[in-house]
């Protein structure tokens, strides 16, 4: 007991160390501002003498460091060395040691699967991005698994907008619990977790094993998350048949399922001109080329858009938003180049070849040497079957089905880790259990109601036995 407070003494002083090393870090780096410095090492020297019960031999590589670095959430050993903070402090005649305390999500995780007394295992994708699963292994693990997949990152708050601290889980008299997340998607992956906790408790055995993923990086895009990891031997391993991921609040009674993903493309697009005094009649120049061609994708997809009728959702449409542009050095002065920046998002239903052959005529039609170039672009069109006659499908539908539940299937209109998913051929659902809740996805004041959240546990509880109980497929016998 005596050991584990003083384990917390020393953890309270680490982090009030690396809080004060961030404040004062910006000084060091700026000049020789010694004080700060000095302030900073007699802190941290303190620390060591501290962490002195820690075992022998980590004891004595630490006595002969001066400073120990430690990070938080936004912080790594890598950002230490990028900063040139461990450059700084060995030219000035330091030993620094920069440490990765592990992620609290990665604790919290293995707290969870002790507690469900599952096996978790843990791939480090890329450094310092863990993917980790828990497995509980079905009666005829031979079979193909199911994946019950969530990611542990979320995106930044603008706290000013928020009605409640977006990091303290507030809940309201209605019962609305405020936090960043709340939806996107720690309730999933919460309901995932209670619902084989039930599961466990009623002594109820799956036939398929089941694998509860959780993937890092999946707001920044995945790569270093689930984009790397199908491609890895260990994501074949898992064997898996069919995988549930995120979805979408719905603000009615029904709830949202999704079967696809738009395409995201991100496309600049150069215009080169001619450059020359802004006093005079210039031809063909690049401002000229990046209007022309911006007419002609603006005006093309607003035209679509007063055309959607009610029966379209976004994800069935292709929407072009122009995000940047850059050119010029002065107001006087007719640049040689332009470029304009779109982000487009395209339906599985587009023949993207014949897409990309309209850009390019556009280009051609917009001016001489109008090039482009793409910094993103996906070309899965693969969906999820939703047929009745589909066997996961099925399973899926019929037990949410038995709880009264409508059911609305939409293809995604923004990109989740699914469209990875789909794209080694695995059939998968995006189905977050939140009807009656606005989409307050990565927005101000995110929140979900407790007996939504609390729904959607048994929600799980009835379609995680559904699709862990699928007969063998055909190319299963
Ligand atoms: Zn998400």
């Amino acid at each position: 007991m005596n050991f584990l407070r003083n384990r917390l003494v020393v953890l309270g002083l680490v982090l009030l160390a690396t809080l004060l090393l961030y404040l004062l870090l910006p000084s060091i780096r700026q000049g020789s501002m010694e004080p700060s410095l000095e302030m900073a090492m007699v802190i941290i020297t303190g620390l060591v003498c501290v962490c002195s019960k820690i075992p022998v031999n980590t004891v004595m590589c630490l006595c002969r460091l001066q400073i120990v670095l430690l990070h938080g959430q936004a912080f790594t050993s890598k950002t230490w060395e990028e900063l040139g903070t461990m450059a700084l402090l060995a030219t000035n005649g330091y030993q620094a040691l920069a440490m990765d305390l592990p992620d609290a999500a990665l604790r919290f995780l293995d707290r969870i699967a002790e507690e469900l007394e599952l096996p978790l295992k843990k791939i480090e994708v890329f450094p310092g991005r863990v993917i980790s699963i828990m497995t509980w292994e079905g009666t005829n693990p031979t079979l193909k698994s199911i994946l019950l997949n969530s990611h542990t990152d979320v995106v930044p708050v603008y706290q000013e907008h928020w009605k409640y601290d977006a990091f303290s889980a507030f809940k309201d008299a209605e019962g609305n619990i405020y936090a960043r997340g709340s939806q996107d998607m720690k309730c999933v992956t919460i309901q995932y977790i209670q619902a084989v906790r039930r599961l466990k408790a009623r002594g109820w055995k799956p036939t398929r094993t089941l694998h509860l993923m959780f993937v890092p990086d999946e707001e920044v895009g995945g790569y270093k998350g689930m984009e790397t990891f199908v491609k890895q031997p260990e994501f074949h391993k898992l064997n898996i048949g069919f995988a549930l991921d995120e979805g979408l609040a719905n603000p009615t009674d029904a709830f949202t399922v999704f079967y696809g993903e738009r395409n995201p493309w991100w496309i600049t697009v150069h215009c080169p001109g001619s450059p020359g005094h802004g006093s005079r009649f210039v031809e063909n120049t690049a401002a000229e080329k990046l209007l022309h061609f911006g007419l002609f994708f603006i005006i093309t997809f607003s035209l679509l858009r007063l055309n959607t009728s009610e029966c379209f959702t976004l994800g069935d449409v292709t929407t072009v938003n122009m995000t940047m542009v850059k050119g010029g050095v002065a107001y006087n002065v007719i640049p040689a180049e332009m470029d304009v920046s779109f982000d487009l998002r395209i339906p599985p239903t587009v023949n993207l070849q014949e897409f990309e052959r309209q850009i390019k005529q556009w280009c051609k039609e917009a001016g001489e040497d109008v090039t482009y170039d793409f910094a993103q672009k996906h070309m899965n069109q693969n969906i999820t079957s939703t047929d009745e006659s589909d066997p996961w499908w099925n399973a899926f539908s019929a037990s949410c089905k038995e709880m009264n539940m409508t059911l609305k299937k939409e293809i995604f209109p923004a990109a989740t880790d699914s469209r990875f998913i789909r794209a080694v051929g695995i059939p998968a659902i995006g189905f977050s259990p939140m009807n009656r809740t606005p989409i307050l996805l990565h927005d101000h004041n995110e929140y979900l109601n407790e007996q939504v959240f609390l729904k959607g546990i048994s929600v799980y509880e009835r379609i995680i036995p559904a699709l862990a109980s699928v007969a063998a497929l055909p190319d299963e016998a």
